[in-house]
């Protein structure tokens, strides 16, 4: 592409991403579409000859836009919602224009040393302890599973990394312990590591779906005694059903007598304690062997952006440093090598995204957000609480309300379900605000997430008008 053709389209593009976001409350936040149609729209086989970028982005009005979830709809209130703050969407740009890979310290120097800088302002930001140690991994997902790596390569003694886990007659199963609700990310990492859906045993919770830490006792002992060896136990700051906190001091206090690596899932909740009086969330996560938040979640970052923190990182470097003779440089001795420290060979430039909101909110500004969310989300909690015909399921501790329809006199779990679930349908079937929700126990539950950068308490309300109109409508 010559030069001024780049600066021709490029321009025409960062206009439009400018008007989209000026704009994004025009277009219904669900689209309007079937399974199959936005792949119907589009040719079977590749162009064989190039096409002009005047037709590419026409397309992308035609064909694209049609079939997007609006995740930066300010009534995008479903799962955890996410946020492309214009900071973030600038820093993209400028990533993908660098094209910087941090394999190692001389593969991207200013890549490797913002990832640290930006770990760093983070951690102090949470209040995490200065021997927190932090890189970037894609996902959550993949920092939990990089957490329990390092958790099972902490049993030195298997020789893991070495000898595997498969044709052993040596080694007892591997026992891992987490709330049942917890996020299927755990199951899903011990499911590729080997160790199993049956190496992992979910702890049943309390009445606030708080992990039991009597019942966490009670299972390690009894699995010592069957012979199977625990090794680590995941809690959660936030849990994605309904954002309990798991008790942590009590649950390190457990990890630190039998000697288990302690990792804490703190996706979601954990940017929570940016807000100075929220830090308190965070109490006992300073003993955790490793720690998990996701940038993008609810700190404006687009996605991708997790962050796995480890007070021992050499511990992740023993799993997985592997240095072929091409990789090998002159700095090994002086530098962190990221790659050294996880799955990924090349490793993209996430850390400018981070770096730039941080840098365009400031601390502040970030935590004068946030707390307006919390404010919003109280708001709405009084509205279910008020309600006679609605209920709250679960305590209200970040920007979710777990809430459901309850009207007086029905209080058949069947009935109950079915009415909740042709609510949500409805709801989301006007494509002007879109909700998601949960199981909590046996009771179906809706989830109203409030964490959009761009919501305000009008969208808010409009929410709340759209579920009172739409229970109206299915109860006629
Ligand atoms: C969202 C979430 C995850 C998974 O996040 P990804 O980055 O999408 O992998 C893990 N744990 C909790 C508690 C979450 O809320």
């Amino acid at each position: 592409m010559p030069p001024e053709e780049f600066r021709k389209y490029g321009h025409q593009l960062v206009d439009w991403v400018a008007d989209y976001l000026q704009n994004v409350e025009r277009y219904p936040v669900l689209p309007n579409i079937l399974p199959g149609d936005i792949r119907r729209s589009l040719p079977v086989s590749p162009p064989q000859e190039g096409e002009s970028m005047g037709s590419i982005l026409a397309d992308v009005d035609r064909l694209i836009m049609p079939g997007m979830t609006h995740w930066n709809h300010p009534r995008f209130h479903a799962y955890f919602n996410s946020s492309a703050s214009s900071p973030g969407i600038l820093a993209e740009l400028l990533s993908a224009a660098l094209n910087g890979n941090a394999m190692v310290w001389q593969s991207g120097p200013a890549v490797t040393e913002l990832e640290e800088v930006t770990v760093d302002w983070l951690r102090q930001m949470l209040g995490l302890p200065a021997d927190f140690w932090g890189m970037i991994l894609d996902t959550a997902s993949t920092s939990t599973l990089h957490a329990i790596v390092a958790a099972r390569e902490s049993l030195t003694d298997l020789k893991t990394r070495e000898q595997g886990l498969t044709g052993r007659t040596d080694v007892p199963r591997l026992r891992l312990y987490t709330s049942e609700f917890a996020h299927s990310s755990v199951e899903k990492a011990a499911t590729t590591l080997g160790l199993g859906l049956d190496g992992v045993c979910k702890i049943p919770v309390d009445e606030q779906f708080r992990m039991r830490p009597e019942a966490l006792a009670e299972a390690i002992t009894e699995d010592r005694r069957k012979g199977m060896r625990p090794f680590c136990v995941v809690a959660t700051v936030g849990t994605t059903s309904c954002t309990s906190i798991d008790p942590i001091p009590a649950i390190a206090d457990i990890c630190e007598r039998e000697g288990l690596w302690l990792h804490v899932d703190a996706a979601y909740g954990g940017t929570a304690a940016i807000i100075p009086e929220m830090r308190s969330i965070l109490a006992g996560c300073e003993r955790a062997d490793s720690f998990v938040v996701n940038p993008h979640k609810w700190m404006f970052v687009p996605v991708d952006l997790s962050i796995l923190y480890t007070r021992k990182p050499n511990t992740l470097r023993r799993a997985f440093s592997l240095v072929p003779e091409y990789l090998r440089t002159a700095h090994d001795d002086v530098v962190r090598n990221l790659m050294d420290y996880g799955v990924p060979l090349g490793r993209r430039f996430r850390a400018l995204k981070l770096w730039f909101v941080l840098r365009y909110f400031g601390v502040t500004g970030l935590a004068n957000r946030l707390r307006e969310h919390l404010r919003i989300t109280q708001v709405f909690k009084g509205w279910v609480e008020s309600h006679p015909d609605f209920e709250l399921l679960a305590p209200v501790h970040f920007g979710a309300v777990c809430f459901r329809v309850h009207p007086r006199g029905v209080d058949d779990e069947l009935h109950l379900e079915v009415l909740n679930e042709n609510l949500l349908n409805a709801v989301n079937g006007t494509r002007d605000m879109f909700l998601s929700h949960t199981k909590l126990g046996t009771k179906y539950t809706l989830r109203m997430v409030i964490g959009h950068l761009r919501t305000e308490e009008i969208h808010v309300k409009k929410a709340w008008e759209v579920i009172l109109q739409e229970l109206k409508r299915i109860r006629a």
